[in-house]
């Protein structure tokens, strides 16, 4: 079906939209105009991200503004200001360099959203460490994988995720060389230390030494179609990005009240999360719970909100509550909304007008690309379905791949692979101990995305699908082989191949077709026995929520599981080419 287009009408919006003539703007936009926008440290040290969003504010008349404003579980509030957030921050960098934590060496983070996490995360920057945050919904296996791949040096995290979680798996961890836990108030070793006794102790004075705008800063993980996670590195830089995009996208103004509700696990609980709004000096506002309709409804009105920032399923499980509820609270500060992570459907924008009274803006990115790159403006025309335009200094094309050659399509409406002309200053640096992979993802000049998308003749992007198999289930990236490998470790399993399911409320959901081990029956019990195998390892965000039994898998000849002929099969879609599959006659 296809949805007008929904015009704006700029005059009567309360605040004046910070990017209004996309056109222009985008014809004299510069990085090095962006960078000359930025503090930089004091004496033209370098640039460093911790300095840009919280101290430069601290040093300033920003120093007693709230940077962010804390809903406990509990109905507790708790403020931070810009020079807490600074003292605090250099708290946890002096107490990296007593630990004697060099330069590079990556602090892990396994605690949720708690108020700890932001100046963890900036002292660790301050030290020139890289930040490594963990989803607190994993389960061990992807825990321990990402600590080994990272070399994590510190983990900061709780008892329970340290008893559950960490202990067992220690003597796999050698190069982990202090755990700190923040919620005791004693150490428990020489290397299980309290953080709340190690945070008194140190001095809340630091000077962040020079840094490179390249010194790496934050490390992501990041699924894949096959093999481990791979760990996207960031760099310094990145902040740039990351205030622009405060800018033009989030359309961040400084008496903004800005909520995010990201998970600090993934990417937008960090770029847009933690850096976005405080290099904006905006009040930014993080809640401990989980997702609550309600509670959500409550936050908007209590705390006058007025620049939120969500994700497509946190919107459908919104729609699937009677519209009484949003009509019980006063939602007349939210002036703008924004939705990343996966497709937004066109109705979800629409409800947004009729329920919200306000659109709902998609865009999108990746955890690759260390900042929103495609989006639908304050200001700007919105067609809904569409992902938008793209950023100002971003050039983003459609690609064929010909005969191993990469021709960009230079008609519109025409389906190929997404692709954005590297050197941007938040892309990626490396994906970390694995070249090869990082190389691949580039064709000349081009990123490859690994997105099937279109774009319209007005330049909008239209999102199609993953051109892997890679699955994208309640927002989060779950990569196939990840879980398959962890089903075959389960006694009754000879092989296992995942898909994700279209699922109408959290986009898809991991569905497992399991080949059984002679001698094992095909039964109920065991289905539920492996659905709980998977989530004591993988955790419940990750574990496969249905499972099938069939008596093989279908499989290329050089023997590659064909998910996408699984998937094919699962929806009753046509198969495609089937040339490669293994007893097919066409050679
Ligand atoms: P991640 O690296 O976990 O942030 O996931 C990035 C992927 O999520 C993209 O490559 C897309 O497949 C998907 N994605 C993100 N934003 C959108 C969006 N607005 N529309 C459709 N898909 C999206």
């Amino acid at each position: 079906m296809f949805f007008q287009p929904i015009k704006k009408n700029i005059k009567s919006m309360a605040v004046q939209p910070n990017l209004t003539d996309y056109t222009t703007i985008r014809a004299e936009f510069s990085w090095e105009a962006v960078r000359r926008e930025l503090s930089g440290l004091p004496g033209g040290q370098g640039l460093n991200i911790a300095y840009e969003a919280v101290d430069r504010h601290a040093e300033g008349p920003g120093q007693n503004r709230i940077a962010i404003r804390f809903l406990g579980k509990d109905g507790g509030v708790s403020d931070l200001s810009y020079g807490d957030l600074r003292d605090r921050s250099n708290r946890f960098a002096n107490l990296l360099r007593s630990l004697k934590v060099d330069k590079g060496d990556r602090v892990f983070w396994l605690a949720g959203r708690i108020p700890d996490l932001y100046p963890i995360f900036f002292g660790t920057l301050k030290n020139l460490n890289v930040f490594c945050p963990l989803f607190a919904a994993f389960g061990p296996e992807p825990v321990q994988q990402r600590l080994e791949r990272g070399n994590a040096r510190i983990l900061v995290t709780n008892r329970k995720q340290y008893t559950k979680k960490i202990a067992p798996l220690l003597n796999r961890l050698p190069e982990l060389r202090y755990i700190l836990l923040v919620d005791s108030t004693e150490d428990i070793n020489e290397q299980v230390l309290s953080l709340p006794r190690l945070m008194a102790e140190a001095a809340d004075m630091f000077t962040i030494p020079p840094t490179d705008p390249e010194d790496m800063a934050i490390l992501h993980f990041t699924s894949g179609t096959t093999g481990l996670p791979k760990g996207a590195v960031h760099v310094h830089n990145a902040v740039q990005t990351h205030f622009i995009t405060g800018r033009y996208v989030l359309d961040l103004h400084q008496d903004d009240i800005y909520w995010c509700t990201a998970d600090p696990g993934w990417v937008t609980g960090t770029s847009y999360g933690i850096i976005a709004p405080l290099l904006h000096g905006v009040i930014s506002i993080v809640d401990e719970a989980d997702f609550e309709p309600e509670r959500w409804y409550r936050i908007l009105q209590e705390q006058k909100v007025t620049v939120w920032y969500t994700a497509p399923t946190a919107i459908r499980m919104l729609m699937r509550v009677p519209e009484e509820l949003p009509g019980k609270f006063d939602l007349s500060s939210l002036r703008l909304v924004h939705s990343v992570g996966e497709p937004l459907n066109p109705e979800a924008v629409l409800w947004g007008q009729k329920v919200l009274g306000l659109l709902i803006h998609d865009n999108w990115w990746q955890t690759e690309t260390g900042g929103i790159m495609i989006a639908n403006y304050a200001a700007l025309e919105v067609r809904p379905g569409s992902m938008g335009l793209p950023l100002p200094g971003i050039e983003a094309a459609i690609l064929t791949h010909l005969d191993a050659e990469s021709v960009r399509v230079e008609e519109s409406d025409v389906e190929g692979e997404l692709a954005l002309r590297r050197g941007w200053p938040s892309m990626f640096r490396a994906y970390l101990h694995d070249e090869e992979r990082y190389q691949k993802c580039f064709a000349g000049e081009w990123y490859l995305t690994g997105d099937l998308a279109r774009r319209d003749a007005d330049g909008y992007y239209w999102f199609i699908g993953r051109a892997d198999d890679i699955i994208k289930t309640a927002g989060h990236m779950v990569g196939p082989f990840e879980v398959e490998s962890c089903l075959m470790e389960h006694p009754a399993v000879a092989e296992a191949g995942v898909i994700g399911k279209p699922e109408s409320t959290i986009g898809e959901l991991v569905k497992a077709f399991v080949v059984l081990k002679a001698g094992y029956k095909a039964t109920d019990e065991l289905s539920h026995e492996l659905i709980g195998f998977g989530r004591g390892r993988l955790g419940s965000a990750v574990a496969p929520k249905e499972i099938d039994f069939v008596d093989n898998l279908p499989k290329t000849r050089s023997g590659k599981i064909m998910r996408r002929l699984l998937k094919a099969r699962e929806l009753n879609l046509p198969v495609g080419d089937t040339s490669t599959l293994e007893g097919s006659t066409t050679s």
